[in-house]
């Protein structure tokens, strides 16, 4: 059985104690073996997060990251500081940071490169084929373990509008063949954009999907235990 990625996006939507209680119930569920659930909360939160799924086999990661090492950057979070308190994972590229956050392809490439550099793991966002900087990827990443690739069509972000299955399958298959010609397909390749307990099956029986990078519908209790045992 293939593992499958369901990393739970929280964004900025839950306040502490929504953020407690929700991860102290995801806590109790039954995961089966190869499923990989990775929880991204506010980083404000993410201490309490960590120490509440400590003893789980649930990973925290975190949503953002502005630098690698500390320095005069004010607002900003870096790789070294979440280290500090045991994340060692982080979503980059995510298209709210591109639209919100006016992080260019430019800049989020830059931070692309300075991640697998460093000794941490990420979950690459592109919107189309050709947001993804492969030339980046092949030159700076040393160990293929490191990188994992998310397509998220931006018009399907907490739209509802979650994409065809077909327009899955060919995106990620045109990007599977990259990766190969690259002896990179062990790189994990998950969908996000909708996804919810009705369409996560027929998307995670989708080939090159492995996984699912779910926003919304990862706030909600019964939702994401719907989209889990829907597995
Ligand atoms: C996301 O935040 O990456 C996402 C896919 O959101 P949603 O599931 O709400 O569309």
């Amino acid at each position: 059985m293939k593992n499958l990625y369901l990393i739970a996006n929280w964004k900025m939507t839950l306040n502490r104690k929504e953020s407690v209680s929700l991860a102290s119930r995801i806590k109790s569920f039954d995961l089966k073996n190869n499923i990989k659930l990775e929880v991204a909360p506010t980083n404000l939160y993410l201490s309490e997060i960590q120490n509440i799924f400590k003893d789980s086999n649930i990973r925290v990661i975190s949503q953002n990251f502005d630098h690698v090492s500390s320095g005069s950057f004010t607002g900003g979070i870096c790789l070294d500081q979440l280290r500090e308190i045991g994340i060692t994972k982080t979503i980059l590229g995510h298209s709210e940071r591109r639209s919100k956050f006016n992080e260019t392809d430019y800049i989020v490439n830059q931070k692309l490169e300075s991640v697998l550099n460093a000794d941490f793991e990420v979950i690459f966002c592109f919107d189309s084929y050709k947001q993804i900087p492969f030339k980046i990827i092949s030159d700076n990443l040393n160990d293929i373990s490191k990188l994992t690739l998310a397509y998220e069509p931006t018009w399907a972000i907490g739209t509802g509008k979650t994409a065809s299955i077909s327009h899955i399958e060919e995106i990620h298959s045109k990007v599977n063949k990259t990766l190969q010609k690259l002896s990179l397909r062990s790189i994990p390749l998950l969908y996000g954009g909708s996804v919810n307990p009705e369409n996560s099956n027929e998307i995670l029986n989708t080939d090159n999907v492995d996984g699912v990078l779910v926003g919304g519908a990862s706030t909600n209790l019964e939702l994401l235990s719907g989209i889990i045992n829907s597995i």
